[in-house]
Order: structure tokens, then sequence, then C-alpha cells
């Protein structure tokens, strides 16, 4: 029987595949102190897991499948081996024994110990291995809790769409995705994202959109009611997961897969547009990247430039920071990519849910992440790290159309204390006679309320200002971007976000400056009209989404999207707002469709 489980979409689209369960390794481990007389059967429970997996291993060495990806033996190879080290086998069998934890806490613990001599050490290749010895830990723990753990791997073909369930994941594992595939056998297509928890606009999130993949977070329960090698759908746009689905179900989103592929066909005839209003309002749509060679999709989609490279996503997933050359050659293949395009890149934006690896261990944790040494203000405070990112981007900008931003600004102190290390950044780099451009563009997110509100130190410092949405409401509304508990309150249409928006856009505009948006709300296709109206001219988003705004923008008539505007910015309550904008929205598409026939 088909069961639905609900939660919130945040990368749209639809997706059929089998589920790949990725169980946290470590966490919520229960922790039992065990009397003297259990002690024994406990070690042998243990033992038992280790029995069970390794037969899942010879199982799976004995079903390989003629058409299985090369990897897979060698792979197989190294899993068993890290099964049969003596580090895994005796070392929580001592802890059972001498301190009497039960099997999964002594099992944890072991593997923490481990994973910290992983991180390490300084051959790449066998950092890497931590992910093997994180996968084959959850097996162990699988096997503990009587799961099995590998039957998909024997039932798996080469290319299959998988579709990734976990409790949560961190925006540094979906970097690793990104640029890895799943874990064991690479050929394995990812196809689609649901976890228990997350919010729209939390990174992990961002991330997914990023890689055009439906997702569905705050599916609650998903990981014991999904097990690994069921059918599941993935729902984006309605927020829905749907396990073991009927025929007539599977036929119904077969069909809206059919849809999808023939509506991105149709909008990759848009790519040559320029995207103007009805009323012939130009409309800038950019593209935000996390990687370099990301440039290369915002090309492919005709992006007007680069509205955001987040440049953490460099720093993130290893143990030492880039180098001063490694960053200057990431900066320089977006310019170069871009072929004289702008390319805004953001200065380092660490701290809240994206974090270092190395500094991890270093720095105590924070009990309030999202409001303490994060973005500009960690950046403020290794100025070491600091000028090595302002050099390698002064020395980038000899290449393109550089425009640095500077994250989560607050106060002037702050502004001039990031302009005067811009400076010292020329001088060594005139001491060095390296080149830089001689102007280049310096930028605030506004993503505190204190800077759309005392927007005046940024107008008259600045250059151009990005009004990062994800963090403005984030912090005007006292919401965890990416908590799933208080997802509903997280709302882009609270009457004090948009008035602050609608600020800043009037501002920077009066004072000349260019000012984007390039938080997620600039690729909701549903807030299109309503941003176009409140003045925006630049919108920045991920690649994939570009064409669907695009295809917005050609439908609207900046002159009634400006009523719209108005007549929102008067409300006093949100839903007042929701409701407008669905009226008007649907009226306005009437009228404006009739315009465009006729
Ligand atoms: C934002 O806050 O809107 C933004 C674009 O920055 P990030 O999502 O990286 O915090
Ligand atoms: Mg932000």
């Amino acid at each position: 029987m088909t069961l639905a489980l609900h939660g919130t979409g945040v990368s749209r689209g639809v997706a059929i595949g089998r589920a790949w369960c990725i169980e946290a390794a470590f966490d919520d481990v229960e922790h039992r102190t065990l009397a003297e007389a259990e002690r024994d059967d406990e070690i042998q429970r243990y033992q038992r897991a280790l029995d069970d997996v390794r037969e899942e291993f010879a199982q799976v060495r004995r079903h390989i499948p003629d058409d299985a990806p090369p990897e897979l033996p060698a792979l197989l190879q190294v899993h068993e081996m890290i099964l049969a080290d003596p580090a895994l086998v005796a070392q929580p069998m001592q802890l059972v024994r001498t301190r009497g934890m039960n099997a999964e806490w002594a099992l944890a613990e072991t593997a923490g110990m481990l994973v910290e001599q992983f991180d390490a050490m300084d051959d790449p290749y066998l950092r890497e291995r931590k992910q093997d010895l994180m996968q084959v830990v959850a097996r162990v723990r699988k096997a503990l809790a009587g799961r099995s753990a590998l039957r998909r791997i024997v039932h798996a073909t080469p290319d299959e769409a998988r579709i990734l369930v976990a409790p949560d994941l961190a925006p540094a594992d979906m970097l690793h995705f990104r640029h890895e595939g799943v874990d064991a056998p690479h050929a394995f297509r990812i196809a689609a994202f649901c976890t228990e928890f997350g919010g729209r606009t939390s990174h992990t999130a961002i991330l997914a959109r990023s890689m055009n993949v439906p997702a569905v977070v705050g599916t609650h329960g998903a990981m014991q009611r999904i097990e690994d090698d069921d059918i599941i759908v993935i729902d984006g746009d309605a927020g829905v997961v749907l396990v073991d689905p009927d025929e007539a179900t599977l036929a119904f989103y077969r069909a809206k897969l059919d849809a999808q592929a023939t509506e991105r066909s149709t909008l990759n005839a848009l790519t040559v547009r320029r995207a103007v209003t009805l009323d012939g309002r130009v409309i800038s749509l950019n593209a935000n990247i996390e990687l370099p060679e990301d440039a290369y999709a915002a090309m492919d989609a005709n992006a007007d430039g680069i509205g955001l490279f987040r440049s953490e996503f460099l720093f993130m997933n290893r143990n030492e920071l880039p180098s001063e050359d490694e960053q200057f050659e990431a900066y320089r293949t977006a310019l170069v990519a871009m072929e004289g395009r702008p390319v805004t890149i953001r200065t380092l934006d660490i701290g809240a849910d994206k974090t270092l690896q190395h500094d991890e261990a270093a720095r105590p944790a924070s009990d309030n992440p999202a409001l303490g040494l994060r973005a500009i203000r960690y950046s403020l405070a290794e100025p070491a790290m600091f000028g090595a990112q302002l050099r390698a981007l002064l020395r980038a900008s000899a290449y393109g159309r550089l425009r640095i931003l500077v994250p989560m600004l607050s106060c002037a102190a702050e502004i001039d204390a990031v302009l005067a290390h811009i400076a010292q950044a020329k001088n060594e780099l005139i001491d060095r006679r390296q080149a830089f451009a001689p102007k280049v563009p310096v930028g605030g997110m506004v993503e505190v309320p204190a800077a759309a509100l005392a927007i005046r130190a940024f107008t008259s410092r600045l250059d151009f200002l990005s009004i990062g949405t994800n963090d403005l409401i984030q912090y005007t509304l006292a919401i965890d971007r990416a908590d799933s508990r208080v997802a509903d309150l997280y709302d882009p249409l609270h009457p004090a976000v948009l008035q602050l928006i609608s600020q800043t856009i009037h501002s920077g505009a009066s004072a000349g400056l260019d000012v984007a948006l390039c938080g997620e709300m600039a690729g909701d296709i549903e807030l299109t009209d309503l941003l176009v109206g409140l003045g925006l001219t630049q919108f920045s988003m991920h690649p994939a989404q570009l064409p669907y705004i695009k295809r917005a923008v050609l439908d609207v008539h900046y002159g009634r999207a400006k009523l719209l505007a108005d007549q929102a910015l008067a409300q006093a309550d949100a839903r007042d707002i929701r409701r407008l904008l669905a009226l008007v929205n649907a009226t306005l598409k009437d009228d404006e469709r009739r315009i465009n026939e006729a």
C-alpha cells in the first residue's frame, strides 16, 4: 500500500527511484551502562553484528553483476579490510568489558577516535577513507539493530536513480555528494533527496536546488518508514514522499516526469532571449554558484553574470585553508569562464550551518552560531586568512569583471574595517608588483535588519548592495532557517520583510547604487511579479532556476506589478498579502496572456 509522508518541498520537480538510506553514523546513539553480568552477552552481540556484516559483504561479492562498475570490487575490499581492522573489532569489545558501555555506544566511541586519526592524516587519499569508515560503522550499527545493510548493492545497476534518505545532511555532506555521487558504486545517479529535518533556505536545501534535483525536507519519521531499496516517489512541488507507490500512482508520476522533461526543453528555447517585462523594463538575471566550475552552468543558462559566488564552499571538507594561490586560481576560473560578464564573489561566509573542518575542534562551539562569529565577523577575527582571500580576489580581478561582496555587515565600523583591509591588500600587491584591476566594486549583503534600517552607512561607503533574504528573514523574524519545527513561521511575505526589501531597493536606487537580490526569493516564480513591482531589477539564483524566472519576467507588466506591490506593502498581515498575490497574480496573468496573444 502506498504510504505518503509530508514535508517541505525545497527543490521542485518529481523523481522516482530506489531509496538509499544514509544513517548518521554516530548521532543519537543510545548510551547504557551494563552490569558486569551483562557484558559477555553484549560482546557476543557485537561479534554477531560484525559476522552479519562480513556475511553481507561475502554475499555481495558472490553476486556482483557483470555490468557492475569496476570500482565496486575494490571498494568492497576496502570495506572488508576496515571491518577486519583490530581497532574496529577489539576496541569496542574492550570498552564493553572495562567500562560497561552498550555495543552501539562503544562502537560510536571507537569510530569517533578513528575519525580524529583520519582527519589528522596528511595524505588526502587516506583522509578520504574516512567516508568508508563511516559507511562500515553505519552498517555495523544497522546489523546491531537487526537490519540488513547491503541488499542494495546486490540489486543495484549502474546509473540507477537513487533517492537519498537521511535524518539530516550538512552542507558539507551535500557538497561531497555533488562532487562524488553517493558513496559506494559511484555510477549511481542521485535523483532526489529526502531528509527528516531542515528548512527551505537551509544551505542543504540550497545545494539540492543547485544540483537541480527534487528535494523534500522535514519528513519526520522517514528513516523508520523507508527501507533501503524501497521504490519511492519524491514530489518536490507538493512536498510529498510516496513509499511503495501502487501502479496507478507510478503511472501518474511517470506522466509528470515526461511533462517535466517537455517543459525543460520548452524553457531551453528562451535561453537566448533577454528578460524584459511586457512594458519594456529590462531585468538582469544572474547566477548563484558554489564552485568555480558552476560558472559553466551559468553560461549555459545565459546568465547576465554571477550575482553570488559563495566562496566558503572552497574552504569546506578539508583540513587546511586554501592557499592564496589556490583561491586565485579558483576565482580566475570563474572570471574567465564568464567571458567578461560581471562576477560577484562573496568573501567567506562561514559559521551557523557552514563550518570549517579544521576549526571545529579548535574553537569552542557557540550556543547561537547564527548570531556568533559568522561571516565578516569571522574574517575580521582572522586577518591573515582574510588578507589572503582579498589578495587572491584582487589578483583574479585582472582577468574579468570582478565585484567583491561582503556578507553579514551590520554597521559602519565593520564596513570601514573591511575597506581598510582591502586597501592594505592592494598595497601588498603593489609591493609584490602583482596586477589587479584599477577599480573593483565592493558591495555589501543586506541580510541583517540593522543593515536595511541604517542603510545610509552602506550607501555612503559601498558600490552596490545585494539583499540576502534567506538571512534577512531569519534575523527579522527570529526563525532558524534550518529548523523544520519553526519552518511554518519562516515567511518571505511577512510585512516586516517586505518593508525591509522595499526600503533597501529604494534607498540603493536613490543613492545610484545597483541593488540585487540573491536570496532564494529571487528564484521563486510565485514572487517574481511582486519583486519586479517592488522595483527590483537584478535577480540572482541557481542557474537551473533561471529559465523559469525568465519566463515569469516575460509575463510581467511592470506598471501593474507596481500596483500589486504598493497594495502588498499596505497590508499588516502576511495572510492578506498572500491572498492578494494569489488573486492579483491570477487576474494579471490572464490579462497579460491576452495582451501577449494580441
Ligand atoms: C542569504 O542570506 O540570502 C544569502 C544569499 O546568503 P546565504 O544563503 O549563503 O546565507
Ligand atoms: Mg546569508
